[in-house]
Formats: C-alpha cells, sequence, structure tokens
C-alpha cells in the first residue's frame, strides 16, 4: 500500500489518552475505563487536525510525516482546557496571603481594602497596553503547564470602559500568545465602591449598557455572575442573567461558594452551562443539576485550599449522580494563584478524591464541552484539532501525584 503523506508524524507516545467518547458529548464517571488508550502510539497530523491514530509500528507503515516529531516516552493526551479563569488582573495581591496568615477571612480581607475591589483599582489605573502585557505572561504562564485554550472572564473593571478594555486585552493577549480564548464578561463579579449603596442601580448599567455594548462588539461569549451574599443576590442575578440570555450570551456562574443563596437552582433554570465553586451546594442543588443532565458542575478544587477553607465541593455525590464536570484552576490574583492545571489535577485527586482519569476528563473532553467546543478540542480523533499536551510521566496514575512539579508542555500544529 502506498504510503500517504502528512504534516507531521507524532512518535515516542508511551500512552496515547484519547479521551474519544465517540458519539457522546461528556461520559459518565463510571464510564471513563472505556474510553480508548493506545500504548507505543503514533498520531498522523494534516492541515492542523488529527488525521490518524494508533500503534505505532502500524502507523509509521502506513503514513510518511514530513515532519516527525518524539515525544520523548510521554503521555500524549488532548492539549488542556483551562474551563475557569480570570486572567485580567493588573497587580498580584500578595499582601493578603499575609493577612489571611494573622487569620482575617476573604470577607475581612475585603472590608480591609483588600480583595476583588483591589484588583479594580488596579485594572482601571493600567492602561490598555499594560493590561493585556499582564494578559499575555499569565496566557504564557497556562501554556508553560500545558494549557492550549481557556475561558477568560473580565471583571475587575466594573464600569463600561474598563470592562471593555479588559475583553480587549483578553483578545490582544490571545492573538500575541496564540492561546485559544472563550471570553466571559463578568461585569457582575461585584458591586464597585461608587455604587456600594445602589446595587439595582449598578445592575441596570450592566443590563441596559454594558452587556449590550459587549455582545455588539463581539467581545464575549458568556455572561457570568457571582451569586453570592456580600456579591449578587438571586434577584438581581436573575434580572442580569436574563438580560443576557436574552441577547445572546452563553450563561456560566459563579454559585454556592461561601454562602448558599440557592445560585445554582437559578443558573439551571436558566440553562447555564456550568455552576462554578458549589462548596455549599444543598441537596435541592444537586437534584436541580440531576434533572437538568447539560449543566456542568465547575469544580475548582485548588480554591478551598488556597482559602483555608474546609469544605470542598461535593464532587463524588455529584460524578455518581451523573452530573457533568469540569476541574479548573480558577486562577485569579486573590483565591487562587496558580496557572496550573496540573496542580489543578493535585487537589483534585486529594480534595475531591477523584481518579486521574475523572480529574484528566474534567480538563479535555468535559471542560471543551462545556464551552461548547466539544466537536473539535478535548480529544485526540480524526478531524480534532491538532493541539495536544504531553505529560512527562510514566503513567496516568501519576498524573496529579506529585505537586510543585510541572509534567506539562504543549505541542500544537
Ligand atoms: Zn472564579
Amino acid at each position: 500500500m502506498a504510503l500517504q503523506h502528512c504534516d507531521f508524524l507524532l512518535t515516542g507516545i508511551r500512552e496515547l489518552h484519547t479521551m474519544d467518547a465517540g458519539s457522546v458529548g461528556v461520559i459518565a464517571a463510571a464510564d471513563l475505563e472505556s474510553l480508548p488508550v493506545i500504548r507505543d502510539a503514533a498520531v498522523a497530523v494534516l492541515d492542523g487536525k488529527v488525521s490518524a491514530l494508533g500503534p505505532e509500528p502500524e502507523l509509521r507503515s502506513q503514513w510518511q510525516g514530513k515532519e516527525v516529531v518524539d515525544c520523548g516516552g510521554g503521555l500524549l493526551v488532548p492539549g488542556l482546557v483551562d474551563a475557569h479563569t480570570h486572567p485580567a488582573f493588573a497587580a498580584e495581591r500578595a499582601e493578603e496571603f499575609d493577612w489571611r496568615a494573622q487569620g482575617l477571612s476573604y470577607l475581612e480581607i475585603a472590608e480591609r481594602g483588600g480583595g476583588i475591589l483591589s484588583s479594580v483599582r488596579a485594572v482601571r489605573q493600567a492602561s490598555e497596553v499594560e493590561l493585556t502585557a499582564k494578559v499575555i505572561s499569565h496566557f504564557q504562564r497556562m501554556q508553560a503547564h500545558g494549557t492550549v485554550a481557556c475561558e477568560a472572564k473580565s471583571g475587575y473593571g466594573l464600569s463600561l470602559e474598563d470592562e471593555l478594555k479588559s475583553l480587549r486585552a483578553i483578545r490582544a493577549a490571545s492573538t500575541a500568545t496564540g492561546m485559544e480564548v472563550f471570553p466571559t464578561f463578568l461585569g457582575a463579579h461585584m458591586v464597585p465602591e461608587e455604587y456600594a449603596n445602589q446595587k439595582d442601580q449598578y445592575v441596570e448599567l450592566l443590563c441596559q449598557e454594558v452587556l449590550p455594548a459587549v455582545w455588539e462588539q463581539g467581545l464575549a461569549r458568556a455572561a457570568d455572575v457571582f451569586i453570592e451574599e456580600h456579591a449578587f443576590s438571586l434577584l438581581r442575578a436573575e434580572r442580569y442573567l436574563n438580560s443576557a440570555r436574552d441577547l445572546g450570551f452563553a450563561l456560566r456562574v459563579h454559585s454556592d461558594q461561601f454562602v448558599n443563596v440557592g445560585g445554582t437552582e437559578l443558573a439551571v433554570s436558566l440553562g447555564a452551562e456550568c455552576v462554578d465553586h458549589l462548596e455549599t451546594l444543598s441537596d435541592a442543588g444537586l437534584d436541580a443539576l440531576v434533572t437538568s443532565g447539560k449543566t456542568c458542575a465547575g469544580l475548582l478544587p485548588a480554591v478551598p485550599h488556597y482559602l483555608r477553607q474546609d469544605a470542598d465541593a461535593p464532587a463524588q455525590k455529584l460524578l455518581k449522580a451523573g452530573v457533568p464536570w469540569f476541574v479548573a484552576t480558577d486562577f485569579n490574583p486573590g483565591s487562587c494563584y496558580t496557572a496550573s492545571l496540573p496542580e489543578a489535577a493535585h487537589f483534585a485527586r486529594i480534595r475531591l478524591k477523584m481518579t486521574a482519569l475523572e480529574a484528566l476528563a474534567g480538563m479535555t473532553l468535559h471542560a471543551a464541552q462545556s464551552l461548547g467546543a466539544g466537536d473539535r478540542l478535548g480529544r485526540i480523533a480524526p478531524g480534532y484539532e491538532a493541539r495536544f499536551t504531553v505529560l512527562d510521566l510514566p503513567d496516568l496514575c501519576h498524573f496529579g501525584y506529585g505537586f510543585g512539579e510541572n509534567p506539562a508542555r504543549i505541542w500544537c500544529a
């Protein structure tokens, strides 16, 4: 048989974890073991897409690559997708780390002038060029830890001008780094200081001016809100989410992190793509997610660690009940300062008691699906984009086993 030609032939793959769930968008935890794994594998890549995959001797007998890429005996997995990040910040908040060590809570830190509103002051002071440079450096750190695509939220501008600036910075940083970005507008992250006593007026500003401007300029595909006692009430969140949905935004929601006010039930009833955090998820919230079958549970296991919280999201309950999940970093300067998905996998395994495969599915197959890109990202299969993460590990069991080390590098056609 004549050899077929491809641009790249990737070889030297000890284990190829395809995460290829076939015709299914997401896969139940109990079925993860059925996903195809190929040992001593190779992948043929043509025009930026996967053409074929299989055992290396077989592929070598069928395909000739213009370039042969040796993966060095590592594991090849789909390029990691971080489905929850806040990269549009202009300054770190390391001093708060000491305050937390002194015993101040998240809310006490906010009252002392730290917290999200201190990030807002920094973003407002930064020029668009300065902010873009920061986001570029954040994306580069994520890429250095194996992330090829991310959801990226605004939310430290909290004015029309500064939110648009943040979303433009995210877009420019995506172009500069090659990081694929799924931008999310998070104008409802917190009520800014100038609206402290006029919360309803701020929500109206978002609904009547900011959301329409963001949508018109094509700067975000989704809108997000922080539903929490000290952020946005259920009623205000509902007003905001309805406006966003009417414009055409997909919905992603922060809920049930500190105090449960019923945000999960609201998000599910509005058809949100995901509800993220869930450390205080109620039985009613769990039931809503199970009944929906579509809204994804966004699990951010490094956050309770970072905040010294005891409570974790009830991941095992969610997985057993068949709720789709993703695992993300929540990369941000206050409550989770890590750009590393392998590190998030460690916390998923320690705190959420996940298997390596459950963590990996949450950063590939399911993360891509939650962002509406499950037909081209998140698995290694013919026709899928050739963007991969190489893990320098002896086997998948080692994923998240070590911490403080970086086993990941990306390879993109
Ligand atoms: Zn977040």
